[in-house]
């Protein structure tokens, strides 16, 4: 298939492979972050770990959408659920996140409540227009690509006095989490997590485009490549922070530049300035709270906040004890560290968040390559 197969030539990804353990310096080794989980996800589908040297580490970063909604925010989508009539919209990935009490939003919906799968804000609107006299909320979660669709869904609903639609906004954003990163004590002080570069997310980066990073790179001399999801991509990305961090420079290189510019898609971003602003904090699973890291509806657009409509209360919630995926999300700890990895928990039966979504750590890591950090006796009980 054109402009797919070409990234997935195993050929050129051995060429890569060798030119990366040509070049990288056996004298250090090579911290690499991967923001996104479609990063994450490609790693461990293609086997890309494989192909490195052992002094290239790929660290996860917190970049899946799913995996960072925490737990309270679940709680507050099924509390809206559970009201007479209304008919709560949302993603597919979402359905699944572990909530309070043994629920998800799955399992509220077998018990009775009206929440609908969408593949998009669209969907929503057309439901709550295809139902007048009931309620119907979105409840929109995810980073800056999912962000202007539901700016567009508000927008349209504004326009078409569409009074029985809401969203319960809970977009968040990437560079706030990649500052947070970098900012945490296991980076700048304890040293347990070494982070020399970053791999910059893809989709995010066809909106926001490659300039927000600059930052990271020049304050925090970290350098940064922006790579697409297939596996060359991936490759290409880490052979050229291998180069830069050789070179001693620090800065901002767009690998994906079939899709991203350093500007961005600029009528996304004025679409999502006139619909949200920003939060003054956010509740991260994994992060905690993180200043200005997320959005809410402005002012001029209250009557399609959910969270105004209904008056919803944030209250957080600890994670399951067992569960280590805070700590994954912050690069401190690897799926297979978790006890229950594969074996409670299991993409089936997920007990956290990293595993509900094929983009999570603990989901790629269990359908890729589970087997490869597990000792062999549990390889055989599995
Ligand atoms: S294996 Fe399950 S319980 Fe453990 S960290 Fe991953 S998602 Fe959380």
């Amino acid at each position: 298939m054109r402009y797919i197969d070409e990234f997935r030539d195993g050929a050129l990804a051995r060429r890569l492979a060798a030119a990366i353990a040509r070049e990288a310096s056996p004298a250090r080794t090579y911290h690499l972050m991967e923001f996104c989980g479609g990063h994450t996800h490609a790693l461990s589908r293609y086997g890309l770990k494989d192909l490195l040297p052992a002094n290239v580490q790929m660290i996860h970063g917190p970049g899946c959408p799913v995996c960072v909604l925490p737990i309270g925010r679940i709680d507050s989508a099924i509390a809206l659920a559970a009201r007479p009539g209304l008919i709560l919209t949302t993603y597919a990935d979402t359905m699944r996140v572990p909530a309070s009490k043994g629920l998800s939003l799955l399992k509220a919906k077998a018990r009775g409540a009206d929440i609908r799968m969408v593949y998009s804000s669209a969907d929503a609107l057309r439901i709550a227009r295809e139902n007048p006299g009931r309620e119907v909320v979105f409840f929109a979660i995810g980073f800056e690509t999912t962000t202007p669709p539901t700016a567009v869904a508000i927008t349209e609903a504004s326009a078409g006095q569409l009074s029985n639609f809401s969203v319960f906004c809970n977009h968040v954003l990437t560079p706030a989490a990649i500052a947070n990163i970098l900012e945490s004590p296991e980076v700048r002080e304890l040293g347990t997590v070494p982070l020399d570069g970053f791999i910059g997310p893809a989709h995010v980066s066809t909106v926001i485009g490659s300039q927000p990073y600059e930052y990271f790179a020049e304050e925090y001399q970290r350098p940064v490549v922006i790579a697409g999801f297939e596996p060359l991509d991936v490759m290409q990305a880490i052979l050229m922070l291998i180069r830069q961090l050789n070179e001693g420079r620090a800065e901002v290189e767009n690998e994906f530049t079939r899709a991203v510019t350093r500007e961005g898609n600029a009528k996304a971003k004025s679409l999502v300035a006139e619909v949200f602003e920003l939060r003054r904090s956010f509740e991260w699973r994994g992060l905690g709270e993180v200043p200005y890291s997320a959005l809410c509806i402005k002012e001029k657009y209250r009557a399609f906040d959910a969270e105004a409509r209904y008056g919803l209360e944030y209250c957080a919630v600890a994670d399951n004890k067992a569960c280590e995926c805070g700590a994954i999300l912050r690069g401190v700890k690897k799926p297979t560290d978790c006890k229950v990895f594969g074996t409670v928990c299991t993409p089936e039966n997920p007990i956290g968040s990293c595993m509900v979504s094929s983009e999570g750590a603990c989901a790629a890591h269990y359908t890729y390559g589970r087997f490869k950090d597990v000792p062999v006796v549990a390889r055989v009980a599995a």
